[in-house]
């Protein structure tokens, strides 16, 4: 079982983590179990498991992370978010994630919503400086947005502020969904130029149907590639055939990216651990 920062893998191998959402309002768990049991079938170096829209999975979060850590033998990230996030709740959730024995935290601001409130954390270095003080021994991962956030005026002026969380002691980034590898690449370069070394994961998301990425894009603001709407324009009535060059698309995406040196590939796998476990198989090496 790995007990180390996230950003120590980096070192040895192009790293593959997997993105697990806690059980929603009208969720199982048995189906986050069922997803993590097939997720642990491919061995992924680490799973993260997201934090609810309004920063209101707070709980479930910890203990999907204690399932997937104690059930499956899973290194195990957890995201916090700024929103309704106070100092006390963070260092109290910090505690229990610690005896639970998870020592690595994607701090973001959080997706903002009509109930989002904040109290001591308005952006995600805020966090990501209050956990580093107070945890010093806890890995530290942070968000990137290879097309640029969708609030930033630029994208130059969003890795200038992405700079902040680097200087809070960030060491690892994730960068949001695309399906355009040039402009991760050009994102790449721009980062290095301006210092930012750390390794930076890309954020793939197979597209499984039409309106669940019509829904992703509009919320994040990634492109769609000509080539990518052909395919849903060809196949989104048909739910099979879209899920099936939805994950075509994906692996070659991954491969295009593993060919030009990306650090590692995060997978956003919307629980579909069949489908994680379909794209790991085709692309790792
Ligand atoms: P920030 O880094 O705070 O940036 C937000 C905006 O403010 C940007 O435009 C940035 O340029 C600007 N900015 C940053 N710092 C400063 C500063 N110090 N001063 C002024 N401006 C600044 N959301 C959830 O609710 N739950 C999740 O579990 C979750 N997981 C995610 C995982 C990944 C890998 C990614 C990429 C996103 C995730 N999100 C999640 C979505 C995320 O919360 C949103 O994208 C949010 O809008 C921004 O989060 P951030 O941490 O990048 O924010």
């Amino acid at each position: 079982m790995l007990t180390m920062r996230t950003s120590e893998l980096f070192k040895k191998k192009t790293v593959f983590s997997v993105e697990v959402f806690p059980p929603k309002k009208t969720g199982t768990m048995e189906n986050v179990i069922r997803a993590l049991r097939i997720i642990s079938g491919i061995s992924p170096d680490f799973v993260s498991i997201t934090c609810g829209a309004g920063g209101s999975g707070g709980s479930s979060t910890s203990d999907v992370c204690s399932v997937a850590k104690d059930a499956f033998d899973l290194e195990t990230v957890a995201h916090f978010t700024c929103v309704n996030m106070t100092a006390e709740k963070c260092r109290e959730e910090l505690e229990i994630l610690s005896r639970k024995g998870i020592s690595n935290i994607l701090a973001l601001r959080g997706d903002i919503t009509d109930k989002s409130k904040f109290y001591d954390f308005m952006h995600a270095d805020e966090l990501a400086a209050f956990v580093r003080a107070e945890r010093p021994e806890f890995g530290l991962l942070g968000a990137c947005y290879p097309e640029g956030h969708v609030q930033a005026p630029s994208i130059d002026a969003d890795i200038d502020n992405l700079r902040f969380k680097i200087d809070a002691g960030v060491d690892h980034l994730i960068s949001q969904l695309f399906f355009d590898n040039a402009k991760f690449f050009s994102f790449m370069d721009k980062l290095r130029a301006k210092g930012i070394t750390v390794p930076v994961e890309a954020g793939i998301m197979p597209v499984l149907n039409a309106s669940q990425i019509k829904r992703m894009v509009s919320m994040c603001g990634s492109s769609i590639p000509y080539e990518l709407a052909r395919l849903i324009s060809l196949y989104g009535e048909n739910a099979a055939d879209m899920e099936k060059a939805g994950i075509d698309y994906a692996c070659a995406q991954i491969e295009g990216l593993l060919a030009g040196g990306a650090d590692g590939i995060h997978l956003y796998s919307m629980n579909r651990g069949d489908v994680a476990a379909e794209v790991f198989g085709r692309v790792r090496r």
